[in-house]
């Protein structure tokens, strides 16, 4: 068991065996040292070893597998050589989205996402094409072996992710059937944020003399400043922009107990003129995408969710949690709180209790082993000058990776055809049949109109303005 946090000397990428190229990428990535789970497990796992990684949400557990497994792949050799298997069509595409970031020093490796909810015909001509990754849910996945349409006779890993969650989902079966058509001699990363009882009986069926590593959900706690707040249940949903006004966090996760409650927070906060979302089971999938993207982009301040809907959500930099309603279920307080303060940074984390939730306080003092912070309602004061406003604007091209559509084409489309700087575009993300683009506010009716005029990649593209 590995549990120590690295130092910066040792946690420094340059000490693994990985190429020149990989390195200058994680350079630009913006990945100077490793996350802990990363130090903890890469010096293994790039020796080929079989391994059991437990680390909470957030601690860079992707990049860990994804080195592992790109460092054994053979761009000439056209064979899927790795499948990565995750729980939720979300997480299959936040994972290939990170595989291809980490993967782009080398143009030639394809990455192809088996997820059900889409065609099978599109997936069936993208397989013929060849891949040398395949990132999917298990049912999809023996969907394609079923069908032969997915071969898994040259893979070298085999990674599955998310492991605890894939087995609430009842996948145990599947995800046996699938190792069962994988070679013998190959190796197997299991990466879990909890380790229940299962996961065991995963590894016994068929890794070889795993190593485990794990690294502690607690370890994070320094860095996370929580305070506490006792309001009436009529207060509650006001106390929420209060809370906005003073610390102005640029991003915030509000986590209700109800959709109901995170429905009317989303309302009462619109009303106040803060730009939120909010985020809960019924969405249809398109809708829930484009929310995720709004957040993850910096175009919306608040994001409201339930624990449920917050499932696989990964923001890098979230500056603040609040928590709106006081879980009855401590483990859960633990992962909420989990969402800020990654990587280094300082989070904060705001809950509002009543008096008829103070048992529940209670228990997760017990948890944390620390006393709560209490502050007064009192404090809080508003302060910057004007609104809370997100520095961004998605802008929806309708378009995307089917239309060869690229995060360069798009990029270039602003800054080499329009003339906007670097500075002013944020994140982009290309889907099947769409992509987002953040630009700075400050531009984005003008750009969004001038891109509907001119052309990426030589094509003319509907461009709209995402209200949030
Ligand atoms: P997990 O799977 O453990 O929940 P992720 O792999 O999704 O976590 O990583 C969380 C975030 O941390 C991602 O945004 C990722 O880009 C970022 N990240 C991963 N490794 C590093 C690193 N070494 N340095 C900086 N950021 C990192
Ligand atoms: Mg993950």
């Amino acid at each position: 068991m590995t549990s120590a946090s690295p130092t910066a000397a040792t946690a420094d990428f340059a000490r693994l065996p990985l190429s020149p190229a990989m390195l200058a990428n994680l350079q630009q990535l913006g990945y100077l040292t490793m996350t802990p789970i990363q130090a903890a497990s890469l010096p293994a796992a790039l020796l080929g070893k079989d391994l059991i990684a437990q680390a909470k949400t957030g601690s860079g557990k992707t990049a860990a597998f994804a080195l592992t497994l790109l460092s054994s792949l053979n761009p000439r050799r056209f064979a899927v050589q790795a499948l990565v298997l995750c729980p939720t069509r979300e997480l299959a595409d936040q994972v290939s989205t990170e595989i291809r970031r980490l993967a782009r020093a080398d143009d030639n490796i394809k990455l192809v996402t088996l997820c059900g909810g889409v065609p099978l015909r599109g997936q069936l001509a993208t397989l013929e094409h060849g891949a040398h990754i395949v990132v999917g849910t298990p049912g999809r996945v023996m969907d394609h072996l079923a069908r032969e349409s997915l071969k898994l006779d040259a893979l070298a890993t085999l990674v599955l992710d998310e492991a605890d969650r894939m087995l609430d989902m009842g996948f145990f079966e599947d995800i046996v059937t699938v190792a069962r058509q994988c070679p013998r001699e190959r190796q197997t990363l299991l990466f879990s944020a909890t380790y229940p009882e299962g996961i065991a009986k995963l590894a016994n069926q068929f890794m070889r003399e795993p190593i485990t590593v794990k690294v502690d959900a607690m370890h994070a706690g320094g860095q996370i400043e929580q305070r506490w707040y006792e309001v009436k249940d009529s207060e509650r949903l006001h106390t929420v922009s209060l809370l906005l006004n003073h610390f102005r966090p640029a991003s915030t996760l509000a986590f209700c107990n109800t959709k109901a409650q995170c429905r009317d927070l989303a309302e009462v906060l619109k009303a106040q003129g803060f730009s939120a979302l909010a985020l809960f089971g019924e969405l249809e999938q398109r809708e829930r995408d484009q929310v995720l993207v709004q957040f993850a982009n910096r175009s919306c301040s608040v994001l409201v969710a339930t624990d449920v809907a917050a499932r696989g959500l990964d923001i890098a930099s979230l500056a603040a949690v609040i928590n709106v309603d006081v879980t009855p279920d401590t483990e859960v307080h633990v992962h909420r709180i989990g969402r800020t303060g990654r990587a280094g940074e300082t989070g904060l984390v705001l809950n509002l209790a009543s008096m008829k939730e103070m048992g529940y306080v209670g228990r997760i003092e017990q948890l944390q082993g620390r006393e709560s912070d209490w502050h007064k309602l009192g404090e809080l004061t508003p302060t910057g000058d004007g609104p809370l406003v997100p520095p961004m604007v998605t802008l929806h091209i309708q378009g995307g990776r089917k239309e060869k559509i690229r995060p360069g084409d798009v990029l270039g489309a602003l800054t080499a055809d329009l003339g906007y700087t670097r500075e002013q575009v944020g994140k982009i993300n290309v889907n099947e049949w769409s992509t987002y683009v953040a630009v700075d506010r400050a531009i984005a009716a003008q750009a969004a109109s001038r891109l509907n005029a001119g052309r990426i990649k030589g094509k003319s593209v509907k461009v709209r303005v995402l209200e949030e």
